[in-house]
């Protein structure tokens, strides 16, 4: 039963999320007593490749061509079919994302598979092959038995934390047979969101509300944010009154995201908000009102101003 990990690249780079997801494949394979390969499609040079190594695959497929050099959902399932199908891989890990969303349902199309998405866990194989998934924006657990000759896991964020090696891993390239009907959408470029570090990716983020009263004050979540090196993010309102991008805005009806670290500045914690927000790891909430909802959700609580808070606390950690 191998394992076949397909792992994303940003700007040529293997992202934290896929190298959780080839960790967690790796450790996959050791619980079946098989080897894992990874593939990864588009442009890095080979030392990115082999360094897929170090999170104890053995192997990578690479496939490169110009067609592929801009993520694309049809493309990238069709070439990781072959890659399946070439290694006789059983079992599919992905770390769940944008583009592993528009590939995983196509690719359990493709290969008649059983698909769990939002995995927290790796599989339990006592009884079969059972893995519990993350359902209702983090609310619930399912736990799932994938029957199906071959499984596809879309691992959720931060679901493993990948221990390294100094283990390089050998890299083939790979070019399977892509046609007119991989390319029905085709891609022609794509251009980051706003801030310095993506927001889906990001391991710290800082997020603002109503409570800033204007975009004209953003420089000091900014600021920040700068500091930690994190992404920022907002509430719906927020972005609904053109204050902060779309991009940006968190929870039910926005991004889901489960960083290490989420500060919350001004923002009351309404259901709808926390629906994005509540399975990141650490929650700290700024709010000068004591009985704001979001307090009940947070790990660290600062009741004070966001004015005389944010300034001070950038400080101490640029201090630090
Ligand atoms: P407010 O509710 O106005 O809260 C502002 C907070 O800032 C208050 O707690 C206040 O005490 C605090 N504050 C004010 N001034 C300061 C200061 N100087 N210093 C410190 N604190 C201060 N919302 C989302 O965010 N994401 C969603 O995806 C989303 N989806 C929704 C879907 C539906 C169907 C519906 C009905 C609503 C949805 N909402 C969503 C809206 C949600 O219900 C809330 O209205 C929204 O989250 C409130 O945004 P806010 O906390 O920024 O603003």
């Amino acid at each position: 039963m191998s394992v076949l990990i397909f792992a994303e690249l940003d700007e040529g780079k293997i992202k934290k999320s896929s190298q959780e997801a080839l960790f967690y494949g790796a450790k996959v394979a050791e619980q079946t007593g098989t080897s894992a390969t990874a593939i990864i499609i588009g442009q890095a040079d080979d030392s990115e490749l082999a360094s897929a190594g170090r999170f104890g695959v053995t192997k990578v497929l690479h496939a490169s061509n110009a067609q592929l050099n801009e993520p694309n959902g049809m493309a990238y399932a069709t070439v990781v079919a072959a890659a399946v199908q070439q290694e006789g891989s059983k079992v599919i890990v992905l770390a769940k994302s944008s583009l592993a969303d528009a590939m995983t349902a196509r690719l359990a199309g493709k290969l008649k598979a059983g698909l769990a998405a939002n995995v927290v866990e790796l599989p339990d194989l006592s009884n079969g092959f059972r893995v519990k998934s993350s359902i209702y924006t983090g609310k619930a657990f399912a736990y799932n038995d994938l029957k199906a000759d071959i499984k596809i896991l879309a691992i959720k964020k931060n679901t493993i934390t990948p221990e390294e090696t100094d283990s390089t891993a050998s890299v083939d390239s790979f070019s399977p047979t892509l046609n007119d009907a991989d390319f029905v959408i085709s891609v022609k470029s794509s251009e980051k969101a706003s801030g310095d570090v993506l927001l889906p990716e990001a391991d710290l983020v800082v997020s603002a509300g109503r409570g800033l009263k204007g975009p004209e004050n953003w420089g000091i979540v900014e600021d920040l944010a700068h500091a930690l090196h994190a992404a920022t993010a907002c509430s719906k309102p927020v972005s609904d009154l053109d204050w902060r991008p779309h991009s940006e805005h968190v929870g039910q009806t926005g991004l889901k995201i489960s960083p290490n670290l989420y500060i919350a500045c001004g923002i009351s914690g309404a259901i709808q908000h926390l629906a994005g927000v509540n399975s990141s790891k650490v929650i700290v909430v700024i709010n000068k009102d004591s009985e704001a909802p979001f307090f009940k959700s947070a790990d660290y609580g600062i009741v004070g101003d966001v004015f005389d808070v944010l300034p001070r606390l950038t400080k101490a950690v640029k201090a630090l």
